[in-house]
């Protein structure tokens, strides 16, 4: 069986967590969220876990060439032999060159950049119609209203937007996802390793179009 290395991509409300999860129980193949990545290798204390953490405890960002040697760490070992899935990274070209070149020196090679595609008002309207109490609990005003509008269902509070949720912060930080992340689509599109996925359709329907492009690349590979 040929490996299966994929790098998930996808801008926030686009239901990449979501797929993400799915995969990760559909393939059994490793996880790697940036986030969860960094903090593992902190905990157990690898070398580079403690180069990490000093940056972490200076309040710095965790500079590319860590983070791609922590992702290292983990995919040249026995648990990514059949493959692994990337979420959170690379966010720029720069980073996408750096894992390329490190894929290389372990004689790997990414099977597909997976996109999943939203339109930027899908993305207002799913993050836009979230409903917060104070203590915690979401709805949504389409998906999963309240029984009494503006009321929360659990604990009778006030439900409120979140700041995150406000429509001109969402359109803020998709701009942001857009200028980022359109030269990284565009490399990946250059190298014949995009592949786009309609993920405004309903969640069922994404996994299940994730599932037959996958079945598609493996069986390309091992023609
Ligand atoms: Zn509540």
């Amino acid at each position: 069986m040929s490996e299966l290395n994929l790098v998930l991509l996808g801008p926030p409300g686009s239901g990449k967590g979501t797929q993400g999860d799915r995969l990760r129980e559909d393939l059994e193949l490793p996880y790697y969220a940036t986030g969860d990545i960094l903090r593992e290798a902190v905990r157990e204390q690898t070398e580079l876990g403690r180069e990490a953490k000093a940056y972490m405890d200076r309040g710095d960002l965790v500079p590319d060439e860590v983070i791609i040697g922590v992702i290292a760490e983990r995919i040249a070992g026995h648990e990514a032999e059949d493959g692994f899935i990337l979420d959170g990274f690379p966010r720029t070209v720069g980073q996408a060159e750096a894992l390329e070149a490190r894929m290389d020196e372990l004689s790997k090679r990414l099977t597909a950049a997976l996109l999943i595609d939203v339109s930027d008002d899908e993305v207002v309207r799913r993050l836009g119609g979230r409903r917060t109490c104070p203590n915690g609990h979401v709805f949504h005003v389409e998906f999963d209203p309240p029984q009494t509008e503006g009321v929360c269902d659990v604990c009778g509070a006030e439900l409120q937007i979140r700041d995150d949720d406000k429509p001109d912060v969402i359109k803020h930080r998709l701009a942001q996802y857009r200028e980022k992340t359109e030269p990284l689509v565009a490399w990946y599109d250059e190298r014949g390793l995009l592949e786009r996925v309609d993920g405004s359709k309903e969640p069922d329907v994404v996994a299940e179009d994730i599932r037959a492009l996958l079945a598609t690349l493996r069986m390309e590979e091992e023609a």
